[in-house]
């Protein structure tokens, strides 16, 4: 794909205004909507759910199905140029598209992520350049497969090949005989069987690569899961031990090059130990997309996520971005609205809004809520930024953030 910026606040031949368009109207989608609007865009929107975060700010959303013709016909007839915002779009979609307007990133890069056995493939394919190897694995994708499995993957985590996300699809098994049961009871769909790794900690690196190859990485992110789902990303010197950042960063431009991918990329990585001391770099998933754990660019950077993926989508320029703030950033479960961890009501009484009022009254507290009409338990509605001007203050804000929404201390695992 190489064209013809397209120059915000502009015209098209047709003399409608310069408009981007996204598939899917969630988190992800809103922000860059916003991002685009920002710039002088207009947007547009496909998502059959009417309340959608993204559908209620665009310029235009279209309620229809993901793979509805007419609703791809209207997307094309109103779009420049077209991104996503989630890797489980159906890739038929994004071929259809693809076909007539510039689709970034691309049906194939996304077919990659969407799949976890083409994803590990494609890690595999890339280690002699990236230096970075996934987890022991195997496909399982046949009865004969399943009986095949090597005993030193086990312990082990089995994930559905497709459709899994926030640790949902995946069962941890020990023995050959849970294994069996844990597939049966996945449905016998496509899936891989990773050994378990003993993890030390997480990292993300986020990268936005434009049509002329040329890609830029962010600082990498320290990211704390809770039951599966992120909690906290961490990004300032020292969070991510330097060596392995670097590495995580250089594989992940790699990866990037490699699937000849437009857009913005997240590739999420283990820190295990090495068996003598150290620690080493296990790469886990990618993500065609923007990334919760990318969001600290927002307030911490001069170039967010989001406008990365505008500008790359716009073939305008990638300059590389700067960190200005060590950040951390705080994930907003719905569960927040019903006291964390249960403490100010349950989840059959009525929602109750956080203390924004205390949060915000800190400095260097930025909260992106995402408009999300009920909050449920799990629910992500929105995320905190916190920025101050060192690392100690920073964590010095999160503590008492932390605090007052009732959640975890930073160093409690
Ligand atoms: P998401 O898409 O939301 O990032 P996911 O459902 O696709 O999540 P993974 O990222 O593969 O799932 O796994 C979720 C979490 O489970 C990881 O962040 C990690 O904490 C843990 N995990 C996954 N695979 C392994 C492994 N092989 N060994 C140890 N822990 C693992
Ligand atoms: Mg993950």
């Amino acid at each position: 794909m190489s064209f013809k910026p397209l120059l915000p606040g502009s015209t098209s031949a047709s003399g409608q205004q310069i408009t981007l368009g996204v598939m899917g109207g969630g988190q992800l989608g809103r922000m860059f909507v916003q991002a685009a609007q920002a710039m002088g865009y207009f947007t547009a929107v496909l998502d059959p759910d009417p309340a959608s975060p993204a559908g209620l700010i665009s310029h235009f959303h279209i309620q229809t199905p993901y793979d509805d013709e007419q609703g791809l016909a209207q997307l094309m007839q109103r779009c420049e140029a077209i991104t996503t915002e989630f890797e489980n779009v159906p890739a038929p979609a994004l071929v259809t598209l693809g076909a007539h307007r510039p689709v970034a990133p691309s049906a194939a890069c996304v077919a990659v992520a969407q799949d976890r056995v083409k994803e590990k493939s494609h890690f595999v394919q890339c280690a002699p350049i990236s230096g970075v190897y996934p987890a022991p694995y195997a496909a399982i994708t046949s009865a004969e497969l399943l009986a095949a499995v090597p005993a030193d993957l086990l312990p082990g985590i089995l994930k559905t090949a497709r459709m899994g996300y926030d640790g949902k699809g995946q069962v941890r098994v020990r023995t050959p005989e849970e294994l069996a049961a844990a597939w049966a009871q996945l449905g016998s769909v496509p899936c891989v069987l990773e050994k378990l790794m003993p993890l030390q900690a997480e990292c993300s690196v986020i990268v936005a690569r434009g049509s002329d190859g040329q890609s830029v990485s962010f600082p990498v992110q320290a990211n704390t899961h809770r039951d599966g789902i992120l909690a906290l990303t961490a990004v300032f010197d020292g969070a991510v031990p330097a060596a392995l950042a670097e590495r995580a960063r250089a594989s992940t431009v790699a990866i990037a090059n490699h699937l000849n991918y437009v857009g913005v990329l997240c590739v999420e990585y283990f820190l295990v130990d090495d068996g003598q001391g150290g620690l080493d770099l296990i790469v886990n998933e990618m993500a065609p997309r923007p990334h919760n754990s990318g969001h600290y660019t927002q307030n911490a950077c001069d170039l967010s996520q989001f406008e990365a993926q505008v500008r790359a989508l716009a073939g305008l320029p990638l300059p590389t971005p700067r960190q200005h703030s060590p950040a951390i950033m705080v994930n907003l479960l719905g569960d927040l609205w019903f006291g964390a961890n249960g403490v100010r009501a349950q989840p059959s009484e009525q929602p109750v809004s956080p203390p924004w009022a205390q949060v915000l009254a800190l400095p260097g507290t930025h909260l992106h809520l995402y408009g999300k009409l009920s909050a449920r338990p799990g629910r992500k509605m929105g995320h905190l930024n916190i920025t101050a001007p060192t690392v100690e203050q920073v964590r010095e804000t999160a503590a008492k953030v932390l605090a007052l929404l009732g959640l975890p201390s930073l160093d409690a695992a």
